[in-house]
């Protein structure tokens, strides 16, 4: 199945990274949660540099490959772009970042150095996904030991199991783990913390304990006929891409797939690539009112997805022991917001195959079980400092979906990092250096496309990133 999003050629990526307008201060940097310096990567590119690039990226993102292909790019960096402002259209920092990222990769070029110099000191992660590996890599840089603990038989989480097929191929987020271990990190896979191993074993081996779980199963819509076999969770079908040969994955003729969120728009998509013959998408609210972002909805309409809004399920249709269909009641929303269901207005959508996207379960229990007393807020994710992933037990940080509800793979990675930080504060008493462009603090050298030439003190730095940091935590979740 072809990737959606295609390479550059090494002459277009020369030409797209001299468009760019090397901005001091530039809007795109602080639009990535990651704080990938943008214009110095794409400098080295139109230098012809692709190692230096590479360098960059992966220096603030070790996860700059899968990010490359996944990230909504359209609505962080890109979105960020000042040539938006000039009526042009905006760099393609992403399709940068993969050309850069695919140059070493393709290579086998390491660009990044275990520290020469151990700290003495010990992190537990746990969980191997974007949070975890991206704790794990910023303290390995920092020199810590490492040790991360996965449930799962292969490490990177939801980058290995999740993301839709043709968005990024699984082994890619294997030579991400790679890179992390490359670093210097054991990465113990098949180990479930709270069942194998206990947090109070963590607690006493280990200097500090980063949580980095994710979240849980598909949520249950809780309506009749939900166990018919070809009724299925999105993350389920989606994994089974992953894990078995695409001629072995069984598509229905007509599929629905319930859900507003990119998660169903991806299953979608991925069920048009698989050869459904017609696929729409059920959801209870209006168009307006969906989560997922315009583009990914654009996308979906170009594949021929088809939708139906206003439309609440009610219950699925047996036949034989089989799904033949799905009862819906029309809805709408009320004054008061509240969404209530239209009187006589039953309709049945005909189908044989339906997914699920409504959302995953939170990791409130297994949490609790891990640290009996670590806080959980009534929307069941963990109690954390935005800025540091702090929790109320001293030395345990959190950060990613288990902590922000579910958002983006950038975003886990970033609250890896910053918990990182947030680790190496609590156990040295010393700052790690700002995961954003600490290179520019002072006075500005070099050309600035965007004309901010006057200095800017450490200080403000920090604020404008605590600021970004915090607009950021008020951002919607993945839904
Ligand atoms: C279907 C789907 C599609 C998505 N598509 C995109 C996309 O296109 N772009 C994008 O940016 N984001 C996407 N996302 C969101 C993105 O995948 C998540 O935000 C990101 O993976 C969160 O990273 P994480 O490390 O917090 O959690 P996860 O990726 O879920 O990783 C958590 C890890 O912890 C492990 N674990 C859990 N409990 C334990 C335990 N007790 N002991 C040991 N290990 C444990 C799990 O096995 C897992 O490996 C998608 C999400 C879904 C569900
Ligand atoms: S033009 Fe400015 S904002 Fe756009 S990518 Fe280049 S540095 Fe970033």
């Amino acid at each position: 199945m072809a990737d959606i999003q295609l390479p550059m050629r090494p002459m277009e990526a020369h030409v797209e990274a001299n468009r760019c307008l090397y901005c001091f201060d530039a809007p795109c940097i602080h639009a990535c949660p990651t704080g990938i310096d943008v214009p110095a990567f794409i400098r080295k590119i139109a230098d012809g540099n692709e190692i230096g690039a590479a360098k960059k990226i992966l220096e603030a993102n070790i996860l700059g490959a899968s990010c490359a292909r996944i990230c909504p790019t359209k609505v962080l960096c890109e979105g960020a772009c000042v040539l938006h402002d000039r009526d042009e259209k905006p760099i393609e920092i992403g399709r940068l970042q993969r050309h850069a990222t695919d140059f070493v990769n393709e290579r086998g070029i390491h660009v990044l150095k275990p520290p020469q110099k151990k700290n003495g000191k010990r992190v537990a992660v746990v969980g191997s996904g974007p949070a975890g590996l991206g704790c794990a890599a910023e303290l390995a840089q920092l020199g810590y030991e490492v040790t991360i603990f996965e449930k799962s038989k292969l490490p990177g989480g939801l980058n290995t199991y999740g993301i839709a097929y043709y968005k990024l191929k699984p082994q890619l987020s294997l030579e991400e783990a790679e890179l992390v271990q490359d670093l210097g990190v054991e990465i113990r896979c098949g180990v479930e913390v709270g069942r194998d191993i206990s947090g109070a074993d963590l607690q006493r081996d280990f200097n500090a304990v980063f949580l980095g779980l994710g979240l849980g199963n598909g949520n249950q819509l809780g309506i009749p006929g939900e166990k018919l076999p070809e009724i299925l969770d999105a993350l389920e079908f989606i994994e089974q891409i992953h894990t078995n040969p695409l001629h072995q994955i069984p598509i229905g003729n007509q599929v629905v797939v319930i859900g507003g969120g990119n998660t169903a728009i991806d299953a979608a998509m991925q069920s048009v690539r698989l050869g459904a013959k017609r696929v729409t998408i059920v959801y209870r609210r209006s168009e307006a009112e969906m989560s997922a972002y315009e583009f990914e909805f654009e996308k979906a309409k170009n594949d021929s997805v088809h939708f139906l809004f206003n439309a609440v399920p009610i219950a699925f249709v047996d036949v034989e022991g089989h799904v033949a269909g799905i009862r819906l009641g029309r809805t709408h929303t009320a004054k008061s917001g509240k969404l209530e269901m239209i009187a006589g207005s039953e309709l049945t959508e005909e189908c044989d195959m339906i997914l699920k996207a409504v959302g995953q379960e939170k990791q409130a229990d297994i949490l609790r079980t891990i640290f009996p007393s670590l806080q959980i807020g009534a929307d069941g994710v963990a109690v954390r400092d935005s800025l540091t992933g702090a929790t109320n037990i001293a030395h345990v940080f959190v950060g990613g979906d288990c902590a922000n509800g579910g958002r983006e793979v950038v975003n886990a990675v970033g609250e890896g990092k910053n918990a990182a930080h947030g680790i190496h504060t609590f156990l040295t008493g010393e700052r790690a250096s700002l995961p954003t462009q600490p290179s520019r603090l002072g006075v500005a050298s070099g050309a600035s496309g965007c004309g901010l030439h006057h200095p800017i003190r450490a200080h403000e730095l920090e604020e404008q990133w605590k600021r970004a940091r915090a607009a950021e935590d008020g951002g919607v979740t993945r839904g």
